[in-house]
């Protein structure tokens, strides 16, 4: 490196990048570190080793970032046995073990300055998610810029419960809301751990999301009225790919699998031998689970539908004692001919295969608005956290398909939901869902709101690391 070179190289920004250790988080942070490689900053990736190690063996990340010379991978140990968690259940396993383990020895990286080990220059810049705020206070504390980038709807950053938000008094429903935002008692933990995500970001330098100004135009202001730096850069699947088709020195192969799970691309060639919507795909992400009554009762809706169904159907997703043995033949005879059933599917490409006419969610976010990019309609059938928000703007604002959360698992329902978005209302849907899928589009175009947020984010990492 010559002398001008090497001045040139010491005033990039350099951006530690610390996300959630779960499959939702690390795909959308590795997608956002992406971005900001090829647009010449260097970045720093830090991972536990839990989701290390699955993420490294399902994927091709690694091969995929040595393209890029301003990329290193870091990790730090969490305590935990097992590789990465396989159920909500776990969830809470989770963060106390990284609490436990990876908090103090973040903060002794943070405060050495150990991040800039094989990098010419020391962290100038922190995006990371304020789930753990551990990582905001030492950005604080250290004087180093902090961005959040929260990559669940931007609902879940409201702190203002249903009718104090002016706009959305017709609709929002107390049961819209998470479950412990529907409890007047402000000692529960999970409201007291949102709580702190919302009071810590604002004193970040800027919150970052994956939606894009349309789409939440209703809830957009209010963030902006407590976070004034606010870049909704999504869909960002949309915009990641974009850019690197954009980009003619990138190798395309496998762009999108940032998944913890093994994909099966089977299922791709299995819709390549169906008509233009006529396949549901059934998935309930990374981390719900259901019992095995509830999987029978779906699959016999499916069944019953008499449409192909491609169903993910993650091994440790079925709570409780299941063995074949407990699924019916007709069941299973049907199956072989009009199902497809997967572990772990390449999701962002079965919703932009055109063979799909429905998607069966659990409503988690990035499942929404990659559904939302695709133009698929939706069924929602919510679990947890934003997911109950999601679904209902899914049924009542966006008009993009239909909001399961008051009806009970039964095999009758789900045969009717599956009819209704498919047969039914079919055209009202596909018509909302275009005309999103197009406004998607136009956010992510070279004038569009989420390019404009994007280039706006990449200023202001560049001036704070000046
Ligand atoms: N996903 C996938 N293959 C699957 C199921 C899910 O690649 O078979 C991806 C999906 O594309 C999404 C993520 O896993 O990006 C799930 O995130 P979401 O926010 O929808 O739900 P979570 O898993 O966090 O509950």
């Amino acid at each position: 490196m010559d002398k001008n070179d090497h001045a040139k190289h010491t005033l990039e920004p350099h951006v530690l990048i610390f996300p959630t250790p779960l499959q939702g988080p690390v795909s959308c942070f590795l997608k956002l570190a992406e971005l900001l490689c090829i647009s010449g900053i260097h970045v720093t990736f830090l991972n536990t080793d839990y989701i290390h190690r699955p993420l490294i063996r399902h994927t091709q990340v690694l091969s995929r970032f040595r393209n890029y010379p301003n990329f290193q991978f870091e990790t730090i140990p969490d305590g935990l046995e097992h590789d990465n968690p396989v159920s909500i259940e776990k969830l809470d396993e989770m963060i106390d073990a990284v609490n436990a383990a990876a908090k103090p020895l973040f903060r002794d990286m943070m405060i050495s300055g150990r991040w800039s080990r094989s990098s010419e220059r020391p962290v100038t810049v922190m995006i990371v998610d304020a789930f753990f705020s551990f990582a905001v206070e030492l950005g604080l504390e250290t004087s180093t810029p902090v961005f959040c980038f929260q990559t669940i709807s931007p609902w879940e950053q409201s702190d203002e419960l249903v009718t104090s938000v002016p706009g959305t008094q017709h609709f929002l429903r107390k049961r819209d809301l998470a479950g412990f935002c529907q409890t007047d008692d402000l000692s529960n933990m999970e409201l007291q751990f949102v709580l702190q995500q919302a009071l810590i970001t604002p004193q970040t330098q800027g919150l970052i999301l994956n939606t894009f100004e349309e789409l939440d135009a209703l809830v957009l202001p209010h963030i902006r009225k407590v976070c004034p730096n606010v870049y909704p850069i999504g869909p960002l699947h949309s915009l990641y790919r974009s850019r690197l088709l954009a980009d003619t020195t990138q190798i395309l192969e496998n762009i999108s699998s940032n998944s913890v799970w093994k994909e099966d691309k089977t299922c791709l060639s299995w819709l390549d031998k169906h008509p233009p919507k006529s396949v549901a795909y059934i998935s309930f992400g990374s981390l719900a689970t259901i019992n095995v009554d509830q999987m029978l009762e779906i699959w016999h809706g499916l069944v019953h539908t008499g449409k192909p169904f491609l169903w993910v159907k993650r091994p440790e997703s079925i709570t409780g004692e299941y063995n074949e043995s407990q699924v019916p033949n007709e069941l299973l005879e049907r199956t072989k001919e009009i199902g497809c059933i997967v572990d772990w599917a390449p999701q962002e490409e079965v919703l932009a295969h055109p063979a799909v006419g429905v998607f069966l969610t659990h409503s988690g976010w990035n499942s929404t608005i990659e559904s939302i990019a695709h133009g698929v309609p939706i069924i929602c059938w919510p679990y947890f956290y934003d997911q109950q928000v999601n679904s209902r703007f899914v049924g009542e604002v966006w008009k993009v398909g239909v909001d399961m959360k008051d009806l009970t698992c039964d095999r009758f329902i789900i045969e009717k939901a599956v009819r209704d978005v498919m047969d039914t209302r079919q055209g009202m849907f596909t018509q909302s869902a275009t005309a999103w899928q197009n406004l998607a589009k136009e956010s992510i175009g070279e004038t569009g709101s989420s390019s404009k947020n994007f280039a706006l984010l990449l200023d202001d990492i560049r001036e704070l690391s000046s």
